[in-house]
């Protein structure tokens, strides 16, 4: 049975992973033409995501590269001294098992798991679907597959090109966000800098092997910004004027706003729809159901969504009518708890009033200076995302043994090419 996956960040390799090892034959489409390696921006897996990573025998190096951020040092605007905080204690009161990592570190690890049994295809895009399975490609020869799945992110192709345009499934948050790359992270050294002030938070970070920092800008709009999405002029403009006569550390992160090799301007949406299937097709991880870039714990999210969705297709022999409708009931009550702690989230971060800009700082302060317990109990209580992240389950998916045998969904069919030279896959052998 084969299955198309486009999008190789996150939600892709993981998926085309599980795939192949409950046996389906995978195929990844990615536009970009190799993996992105710039780094991108800090993500953070939660425990469950960490215990599928460690499934696929990749925690060791995730760990290896996390970003090392352990201290936060809060100034809130107008105030005459900073807060610092012990990240860890927070991150620890959160959730029991958490890692911060680059998604460009990420993205590589899980493709190497396994990249020797998916065909991966760079620099190319899926241009129709039709009914039957049926794909066009800009480049590559037409194809047909069984199932095609989108896992390429919040802007998805596989979902406009099944689903429709993306203003019927997007809910603005009331809040944007900005990342520049800026060169150099010393002086960093493992702290998360952040200015905070009503309306608008800016911070910068490093990570422990990149040479390079990222100053992320998180600010509130009431109402959607007038920008097209590839006028980035108009883009950094706004970013401009919204951190104007914050703070001189702010002025000089936005200074490199025109020499940054990378720079990132959306609004913060969440995607609500009543289903991510149609027919063949189905939707996995940001491309389905974005909680909030930056807000909501969307990067664990796509891991375990990836999971299920394979485990649910292996369960149903490959059957997508029973598999699709197994998966959404899976994920229904995680991504509705998404939805809501990135809402809260982002209330947190971003505050809205002198009082909260306070209560941020205050709180943060208070659970790095609690001892572990009830540091954690203290945030149990207030925030959403601890509760969520602490309270999601994912249902055990084992895949079959690794003698050889059929493909999954294709009991008469032949045996899978790498299993009948009895040669286990990549994957297998590092487990
Ligand atoms: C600035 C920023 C900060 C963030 N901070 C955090 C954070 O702190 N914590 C957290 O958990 N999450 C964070 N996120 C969210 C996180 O990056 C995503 O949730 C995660 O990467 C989702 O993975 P994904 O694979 O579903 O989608 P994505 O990572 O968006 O990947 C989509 C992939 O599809 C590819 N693609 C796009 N179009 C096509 C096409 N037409 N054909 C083929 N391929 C295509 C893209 O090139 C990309 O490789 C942040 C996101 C942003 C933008």
């Amino acid at each position: 049975m084969r299955i198309l996956v486009s999008g190789a960040s996150v939600a892709g390799p993981v998926l085309a992973y599980w795939l192949t090892r409950h046996g389906f034959e995978v195929t990844v489409v990615e536009r970009a033409p190799c993996l992105r390696k710039t780094g991108g921006h800090a993500v953070d897996l939660f425990r469950p995501a960490m215990n599928i990573s460690e499934k696929m025998g990749v925690l060791p190096r995730i760990e290896e590269r996390a970003t090392g951020t352990s201290r936060m040092v809060i100034h809130p605007e107008g105030a005459r001294r900073p807060v610092r905080v012990d990240l860890s204690k927070i991150f620890g009161a959160t959730s029991d098992r958490h890692v911060e990592i680059m998604r460009d570190d990420l993205s590589e690890i899980y493709y190497d798991a396994a990249r020797d049994d998916v065909e991966y295809l760079f620099g190319d895009s899926i241009t129709a679907i039709s009914p039957g399975g049926e794909v066009r490609f800009e480049n590559a020869a037409p194809r047909r597959f069984d199932l095609v799945v989108g896992a390429d992110g919040l802007h998805s192709n596989v979902r406009r090109l099944v689903f429709g345009d993306e203003s019927r499934f997007s809910a603005f948050a009331g809040a944007y966000l900005g990342v520049l790359t800026l060169p150099g992270a010393s002086g960093l050294d493992g702290e998360l800098h952040m200015h905070v002030g009503v309306g608008r938070t800016a911070g910068v970070y490093g990570a422990r092997h990149l040479g390079d920092a990222r100053a992320l800008f998180l600010f509130r709009s009431e109402r959607e910004l007038d920008h097209h999405h590839r006028d980035v002029s108009r883009q950094k403009k706004l970013l401009q004027g919204a951190f104007a006569g914050m703070h001189a550390d702010v002025d000089r992160w936005l200074d490199e706003v025109d020499r940054t090799p990378a720079f990132y301007f959306d609004s913060i949406t969440q995607l609500r729809m009543d289903t991510w299937s149609r027919g063949r097709v189905t939707l996995v991880g940001d491309a389905g159901y974005c909680p909030g870039p930056a807000v909501g714990g969307s990067t664990s999210l796509a891991v375990v969504g990836a999971y299920v969705l394979a485990g649910e297709l292996a369960r149903a022999g490959g059957d997508h009518e029973r598999a699709f409708p197994a998966y959404e009931r899976a994920m229904a009550e995680p991504v509705r708890g998404s939805r809501t702690a990135a809402l809260s989230a982002a209330k947190t971060l971003i505050p809205t009033s002198r009082l909260g800009v306070r209560g941020l700082a205050q709180g943060a302060r208070l659970i790095s200076a609690l001892p572990a317990g009830p540091g954690r109990a203290l945030l149990r209580l207030t925030t959403k995302s601890a509760r969520l992240h602490n309270s999601m389950t994912v249902e055990d998916y084992p895949p079959p043994p690794t003698a050889p045998g059929g493909r999954a969904g294709d009991p008469e069919g032949p045996p899978r090419g790498r299993a009948r030279d009895g040669v286990r896959s990549a994957a297998d052998r590092r487990n």
